[in-house]
């Protein structure tokens, strides 16, 4: 068997070899809609971008391999990868999610599928024990993110998709967060991948882009199906973007995990700083389960000021740090989630998992670390006022 390449050499590679006419060390962006037949009922493997483009292919090609896949198809957002994979469930279905979803996850969830007769649970997928009892005669897919987004609660992705394939009902777990430099979920026995590529894997706050990647080539062909059939498919110039992100990914991932930990460390210590949600700190939740399927904590983090009052003074007098939706990108960003990302869920909901008002989202960037530690200082001795 062919040894595998080291992720640092597949991420730095991606797109190499995707030329075969020239030999173009960057893959080429292949702008074509259609593609000349060589003969009636002949043609090369591509007839129409929307089934394949050469691009796109090499993104994907680049994608399976760093989630150790067989397949990865790309997708226009990471809510297209996630509507996508939701075709593989049909009416009467049921599916158990992680309780701190992504907002938009939970409204394509709520709003759109549930009319459409699938149903949807909450659960702490970090209890499998919970977690089993919770799965029906109806369960058909469980979908976890670990760390969640904005809580940091991490689940047990092992225990879940043993669950699950026990079962004969598929895992999903959208790996958005930690990106394939950090955690491997297919590796730990999940069905399906899926990425916001607009967030480590395109990693520079260009592109909206989303991935689903699978071990199962029967899978892989469902979801190429779907995929084809939906139509939201990456563009050939944002898949060329995406590649040429992915090729720092594995640097970008440490070096930003490196300044999250110093800023872990340091609101931890701070004492306008409530509460700090990073599973880089001794103390968090199921640090321990964390690391056992994750190689980092990461570079998101969400911490609580002591005052719900000081929160805009506090987004306000930051200068360095960029208010703005989204991370995963070299740019620190900062966001609100309870009235940002978050807003779809309902007050009471947010309140039930533990989401305040007070919550702010870092999302740390590769920026120098000593930079955002003193605009942070400065913008908390600020809100204290
Ligand atoms: C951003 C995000 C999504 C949605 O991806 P888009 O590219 O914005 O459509 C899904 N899941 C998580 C965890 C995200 O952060």
């Amino acid at each position: 068997m062919k040894k595998k390449r080291s992720f640092e050499t597949a991420a730095a590679q991606a797109g190499v070899g995707a030329d075969k006419a020239f030999g173009a060390v960057s893959a080429p962006i292949y702008t074509t809609a259609i593609y000349r037949y060589d003969a009636f009922g002949k043609h090369r493997g591509f007839d129409y971008s929307r089934s394949e483009n050469p691009t796109r292919q090499a993104a994907e090609k680049a994608m399976a391999e760093l989630e150790g896949g067989s397949r990865a198809l790309a997708f226009s957002s990471g809510m297209a990868a996630i509507s996508a994979v939701m075709t593989l469930f049909s009416q009467g279905d049921h599916i158990l999610c992680s309780d701190d979803l992504y907002g938009g996850t939970y409204r394509l969830f709520e709003k759109l599928l549930r009319p459409c007769g699938l149903t949807f649970d909450y659960a702490d997928m970090g209890d499998p024990v919970a977690v089993a009892k919770r799965i029906g005669k109806k369960t058909r897919g469980v979908f976890i993110e670990t760390p969640t987004n904005p809580l940091m609660k991490i689940a047990d992705i092992r225990e879940v998709a043993r669950i699950a394939r026990k079962r004969g009902i598929l895992s999903i777990v959208d790996n958005t967060f930690m990106s394939p430099g950090l955690q491997q979920p297919l590796s730990l026995g999940a069905d399906i991948v899926v990425h916001s590529a607009t967030k480590f894997l395109g990693g520079h706050n260009d592109l909206i882009g989303g991935a689903a990647i699978v071990s199962d080539p029967a899978l892989g062909e469902r979801l190429h199906f779907a995929q084809k059939a939906i139509g939201a498919v990456l563009s050939p110039f944002d898949a060329w973007l995406l590649l040429r992100g992915i090729k720092t990914l594995a640097v970008r991932v440490v070096r930003a995990q490196r300044n999250a930990e110093a800023l872990g460390v340091f609101l931890a210590a701070h004492p306008f700083v409530r509460k700090v949600f990073y599973p880089g700190l001794p103390g968090h939740p199921r640090r321990e389960l964390h690391f056992s399927q994750a190689s980092g904590p990461g570079s998101v983090i969400s911490f609580e000021l002591a005052r719900v009052a000081a929160v805009p003074r506090f987004l306000n007098a930051l200068k360095t740090v960029i208010l703005a939706e989204s991370l995963g990108g070299v740019e620190t960003l900062i966001t609100h989630p309870s009235t940002m990302t978050h807003a779809d869920i309902p007050v009471e909901e947010q309140a039930a998992v533990g989401l305040t008002p007070a919550l702010v989202r870092l999302s740390v960037g590769i920026e120098n670390a000593d930079d955002l530690q003193s605009d942070i200082a400065q913008a908390l001795r600020k809100a204290q006022r």
